[in-house]
């Protein structure tokens, strides 16, 4: 689907998209802006995180 770029990092993690794709989930985590308050990731885009704060 399209909408794969909304997607937080929590429901990528879930469907394993760092082990089954390793290059797609690096593209989503750099360059980090942002980390999660909720579970601590970080990510390129706010959007990928389920309670982002930018650093
Ligand atoms: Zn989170």
């Amino acid at each position: 689907m399209s909408d794969e770029q909304q997607k937080t990092l929590c429901a990528h993690v879930e469907e394993e998209l760092q082990v089954n794709d390793p290059q797609a989930y690096i593209a989503l985590i750099k360059p980090a802006t942002h980390f999660c308050q909720g579970c601590g990731r970080s990510a390129a885009q706010a959007e990928n995180l389920c309670k982002p704060q930018e650093f």
